[in-house]
């Protein structure tokens, strides 16, 4: 165990297994392979025990052994541990059995990306970058502005000019620049990744993108931790780069490598994408290996990524898991946020609506199933997207102020 208690070897390559030092660095020299953080599972192993992690803080910092910062390092805004709770009435509405939802819209910035940021732009200052940098759909713009402020980091953000208008306020008021790229959001990935080339910024989804994509592994490790160390029979993810999907797998196997685990998981993994934007799912429902590039159309902007980075690696998980896939319409996602407000009191925003219109789908069709025990990830807030719900969500009447206008509107039967 080391002092600051980062148990991480190097970096390795996804594809050919090639190891690197690690750096702010993220494809291999040889095959061009994303690059991944390899850690010292032994060290690990020896240092971490459930009451370890339990005596930690009431954050994602409990985990910090299993990260690759120290969490005497981080930028931190409180993010993680947000609750897991049991969902009967949504079980009920869907012929399922026992249902919990991971609830990632109580975040700092109300979605999951809070977990990704405080890990890579804790990195990013070891690192001794001054300025934070990012191409986002939304979520991540807000996460990054907020931790650069706390962190005293300078900041641009690039998203596409016709982001939701929550998304841009939400961003644009932590006070950093935020930059609207006339493009959808693979325009502006391609501008960040030659931006990258040219300056010494923390890219916290190009250049940090190794430890970045560590910070998801954490609501493995607490769905796990909440469920009394054990993990759960399936779990359905939002799929937008794949990395999401692909590290929830990873952070379960590792909390099983460490010794954390009794027995070995055996987590089905389904994801979860909108109609408009569906490469992943189009490649799995066509039982094909190649990811074919999709220009998105969709009100799931949180998920438009047409071009997914990790979508190879997130349909190999599903199909090795023995999961599915969903392609759901705009007006499923509508109806899926207001299934989930109604039966749960989770206002969810569309990513939120994909991922249960997607879960009642995969109900339906029978490949989740009722005597499982299904986690299902929500993974931002409905304020962000209210534009969704608002055209079908209003006040249920508008009266005058009085008892009689009151009965006229309503036959109310209880006392
Ligand atoms: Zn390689």
């Amino acid at each position: 165990m080391t002092d600051n208690r980062v148990h991480v070897n190097g970096l390795r390559c996804r594809e050919c297994g090639r190891d690197y030092p690690a750096e702010p660095i993220y494809t291999c020299e040889w095959c061009f392979g994303p690059l991944e953080v390899a850690y010292d599972y032994d060290a690990i192993k020896a240092a971490v025990s459930r009451e370890s992690i339990a005596a930690g803080p009431l954050s994602l910092w409990r985990y910090s052994d299993l990260l690759p910062v120290a969490s005497d390092a981080a930028v931190d805004l409180g993010t993680g541990f947000t609750p897991l709770v049991r969902a009967d009435r949504l079980a009920a509405e869907l012929g399922l059995g026992e249902v919990w939802l991971k609830n990632d819209t109580r975040n700092p910035t109300n979605s999951f990306k809070d977990r990704v940021v405080s890990i890579a732009l804790s990195k990013a200052l070891e690192f001794g970058f001054k300025v934070a940098a990012c191409a986002s759909t939304g979520n991540l713009a807000n996460s990054v502005a907020a931790h650069a402020a706390r962190a005293g980091m300078r900041s641009y953000v690039f998203i596409p000019s016709d982001l939701e208008q929550g998304k841009v306020v939400t961003t644009a008021v932590y006070g950093g620049n935020l930059v609207a790229i006339e493009g959808n959001y693979d325009d502006v990935n391609r501008l960040c990744a030659e931006l990258a080339g040219v300056y010494e910024w923390a890219f916290v989804n190009v250049n940090m993108r190794p430890y970045y994509a560590e910070g998801s592994k954490t609501l493995a490790f607490e769905t796990a931790e909440q469920l009394g160390w054990e993990t759960p029979d399936h779990v359905v993810v939002p799929v937008a780069s794949g990395s999401l999907l692909t590290k929830i797998r990873k952070g379960f196997d590792e909390l099983h490598t460490v010794g954390l685990l009794d027995h070995e998981p055996q987590v089905r993994v389904s994801g979860a994408q909108a109609l408009g934007c569906s490469p992943v799912a189009s490649a799995w429902i066509e039982q094909s290996d190649t990811i074919r590039p999709v220009k998105p159309s969709t009100i799931a902007k949180s998920l438009a990524i047409g071009n997914p980075a990790d979508g190879y690696f997130a349909l190999d998980v599903v199909r090795t898991t023995g999961g599915g896939f969903a392609a759901v319409t705009d007006d499923e996602i509508v109806d899926g946020m207001r299934l989930l407000a109604r039966t749960e009191g989770i206002f969810a925003e569309t990513a939120g609506g994909v991922t249960v219109a997607t879960l009642k789908r995969l109900a339906e069709e029978g490949i989740v199933r009722r005597d499982e025990r299904v986690v299902v990830y929500i993974t931002g807030h409905g304020l962000k997207t209210l534009e969704a719900v608002a055209p079908t969500c209003g006040p249920t009447a508008t009266i005058r102020p009085t008892l009689d206008a009151f009965h006229e509107a309503f036959d109310v039967e209880e006392q």
